[in-house]
């Protein structure tokens, strides 16, 4: 039978004289944690008392059931009690020692061993002669005739039925070198008894009531110790919020800060609207729905008379370049300049030519400024930016690097923000060109990481694509399929059709990954499409050998292009039909649609091949994500689950903050709450000043230190915290 313990929900019992500590004071402090243990906690980045409570455990074990030794079962992970007897060391060879310990429940005795653990002994001999209580938590086995626990967790029976690691809900932390969990159970149950009654609450109390918070003190202490599921489900979303809503206050404030900081040329409607007027009879096809949405939302920021800081995200293919066509316009208009910053020369020069067919028969000059152009033509282009003849100049890194200066620019663009890392977001305006911003991208990004990655930047999707489009046929095939998957577009190269064959990714090596693309090309050349034109694109070519290609294949010249992922972005060639790419399973799910938004562009079927063996699971969901879907969105959402956030951009450029406790896919809801709370805060009162804030501020200005870090590795300006 188990022993009839009382079930309570507290277990400390502390009447130690009462000191006030606070949540900044060094862990030393709390009781039972010495300068050795302080060295260790400070390994585990552990310094305050703060650290510690917010050292949070990764999942908790319910040890309020109790089973007795005679019908545990074998493997059993379980909670026993009873007294303790017969305590013996024995040493089994040099170097091994054994303490044995019987546990006496009612019915069957059970054989406590630990090895190497001499010192235990000296722990249970007392026990042993007043017949006290202990609890023990393990792994039951049943190989010999009496079962035994191997190095269980024990500790004494608190009178109040209820211990630290026993008969509750027990916390099970990170691992934790060099400390046990029994050892951090106590420093922490210390540490909480200590900063008792003098734990600030960041959430104002109007707020805590109005999303049914609980508030900080029980919150800390309920997620360590709680007294059951309910108690810790509070205890957890109330602390996710915190740490949502404090960075959400921060992206507030530095929205704020980012929108009324810059003097700039406020563009007037009226020649907006004759500008959006004279595009729309300039282009061959009507604008979507979508993208006249976005242009609406860019023309209501130029008007505004405070800075634009907008991110437009739209699925390959969607028409974003429309959309910034448009914004440039009304630039122009008004009298101003615009630069637009793309990822790659290949992408520069096919914008700048777009630009020149429809912007330059409106009287617009267009000037293209990238690392290749010889230094005559860069410095006319440099002296025209200077001057404002060009109104225009489309460039790569190169525009910003080149210490150009425009005579009055406004707008300035990033095309396919995402290759240039998150961090370079805000590079153009850093370089002194201060000026409205929109941010272009065509990574789907789940709406969960662009509130926490964009947070300061207002919003357009074009969620609607142009119309005619035909639908992507996606089909995964072993890699010995591959001579029937060529065989397959011989036949739409036979009707005319144009094919990209993208080589495996090589990550390590660029060098490797040309050769590999040069080989496949002469393999495919010389064996298989013997009677078509094989073109060859890779990073270590020359720009003016790359312009060749791609011009070769955009005239229908080059019939199947052999590519690295060089084209991954932005290029357009609406004849090219199949888009066939080996060991598609070392892509990226993202990258691997940025590739097939490379087909499909034009009014014949399109097809994207994926060649891949895929040794795991994750590897298999991944490619069939793929094939089951051509919505850029639910691929981003599928490979944020299947990989985390972390991976999402690749960890390092991600500047995606650290949660400690908050997890952005699962508490979404949480996320959305907590911003909203935030952005409704600081809307009323934007320097905080309401007495009921003062601990909030304080906290920001905690957290605002460690996203400064953050912020100048992505480029950006620190947050001023009131
Ligand atoms: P992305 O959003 O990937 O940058 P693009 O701007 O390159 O997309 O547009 C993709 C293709 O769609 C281009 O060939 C473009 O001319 C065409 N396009 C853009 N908008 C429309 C529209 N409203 N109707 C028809 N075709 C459009
Ligand atoms: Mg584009």
């Amino acid at each position: 039978m188990p022993d009839p313990i009382t079930y309570g929900s507290s277990g400390k019992s502390s009447s130690a004289p009462r000191k006030y500590v606070r949540l900044t004071d060094p862990v030393e402090v709390v009781h039972g944690i010495g300068a050795r243990g302080a060295v260790t906690l400070a390994r585990l980045n552990i310094h305050t008392v703060g650290d510690l409570l917010r050292h949070y455990p990764s999942r908790w074990e319910d040890r309020t059931q109790f089973r007795s030794a005679a019908d545990v079962q074998h493997a059993e992970t379980a909670s026993l009690s009873g007294t303790v007897s017969a305590v013996s060391v024995k040493k089994i060879r040099p170097g091994l020692t054994v303490t044995e310990v019987t546990l006496n429940d009612s019915g069957e005795p059970l054989r406590l061993l630990w090895f190497n653990q001499p010192f235990t002994e000296r722990q249970f001999k007392p026990l042993v002669a007043a017949k006290r209580r202990i609890v023990v938590y393990g792994q039951v086995k049943r190989n010999s005739w009496v079962p035994e626990m191997v190095n269980p967790e024990w500790e004494e029976l608190a009178e109040t039925g209820v211990g630290l690691s026993s008969n509750r809900i027990c916390p099970v932390y990170p691992a934790t070198e060099g400390i046990t969990q029994q050892k951090l159970r106590k420093i922490v149950s210390a540490a909480l008894e200590a900063v008792k009654g003098s734990i600030p609450d960041a959430i104002p109390e109007e707020l805590r009531t109005s999303h049914g918070l609980i508030d900080a003190e029980d919150a800390l202490a309920a997620i360590h110790f709680p007294a059951g599921e309910e108690q810790l489900a509070a205890a957890r979303r109330r602390l996710v919020f915190e740490e949502f809503f404090l960075y959400q206050v921060l992206t507030a404030l530095r929205k704020r800060q980012s929108s009324t900081r810059r003097v700039l040329s406020t563009l007037h409607a009226a020649p907006c609207n004759e500008a959006l007027k004279r595009l729309q009879g300039a282009l061959p096809y009507a604008l979507t729905r979508a993208q006249k949405r976005a242009i609406l939302d860019i023309q209501r920021d130029l008007t505004s008379g405070s800075c634009m800081n907008r991110l437009l995200q739209g699925d390959v293919g969607s028409g974003k370049t429309a959309v910034a066509m448009a914004a440039i316009l009304m630039a122009v208009q008004n009298g101003c300049q615009a630069a637009l910053m793309a990822p790659t020369e290949i992408l520069a020069q096919q914008h700048a030519a777009l630009f020149k067919r429809w912007l330059e028969p409106l009287g617009i000059c267009v000037e293209l400024s990238t690392g290749s152009l010889p230094t005559s033509e860069r410095r006319r282009v440099l002296a025209a930016a200077e001057s404002g003849d060009a109104h225009v100049v489309v460039g790569t890194h190169a525009l910003i690097q080149s210490g150009v200066q425009f005579k009055k620019l406004s707008l300035a663009i990033v095309d396919e923000q995402h290759r240039f890392g998150v961090m370079q977001r805000h590079a153009l305006a850093q370089k002194g060109l201060s000026a409205h911003l929109l941010v272009m991208t065509a990574t789907p990004i789940p709406r969960t990481l662009t509130l926490t990655l964009y947070g300061d930047l207002d919003l357009s999707v074009l969620d609607e694509m142009p119309p005619g489009r035909r639908p992507i046929t996606t089909h995964w095939k072993q890699p010995d399929k591959r001579h029937q998957v060529y065989e397959s577009a011989r036949r739409l190269l036979a009707k005319g059709q144009q094919v990209y064959v993208v080589c495996a990714l090589v990550e390590e090596s660029e060098k490797l990954q040309a050769a590999n693309a040069e080989a496949l090309a002469e393999e495919l050349a010389n064996q298989v499409f013997t009677e078509y034109e094989v073109g060859l694109l890779h990073g270590q070519m020359k720009p003016d050998q790359k312009e060749a290609v791609m011009a070769g294949f955009a005239a229908g010249t080059t019939h199947v292009l052999v590519a690295t992922t060089v084209i991954e972005v932005g290029i357009d060639v609406p004849n090219a039909t199949v888009m066939i790419i080996e060991d598609a399973d070392r892509f990226g799910l993202a990258q691997l649609h940025q590739l097939r938004g490379r087909v499909g562009r034009g009014s014949a079927a399109s097809y994207c091949v994926l060649l891949g063996a895929p040794a795991g699971e994750t590897g298999k969901a991944r490619l069939q994500a793929m094939v089951n879907t051509i919505d850029g969105f639910v691929i981003a959402e599928e490979d944020l689950s299947l990989r985390g956030p972390g991976e999402f951009f690749g960890t390092r450029q991600s500047g995606a903050p650290e949660f400690a406790i908050a997890n952005v896919l699962r508490d979404n809801n949480i996320l959305v709450e907590a911003r909203g709370a935030a952005f409704g805060l600081v809307e009323k009162d934007p320097q905080l000043n309401d007495a009921s804030c003062a601990p909030l501020k304080m906290a920001l200005r905690d957290i605002g230190d460690r996203m400064a870090t953050v912020l100048r590795e992505r480029g950006e300006d620190a947050v001023q915290c009131p």
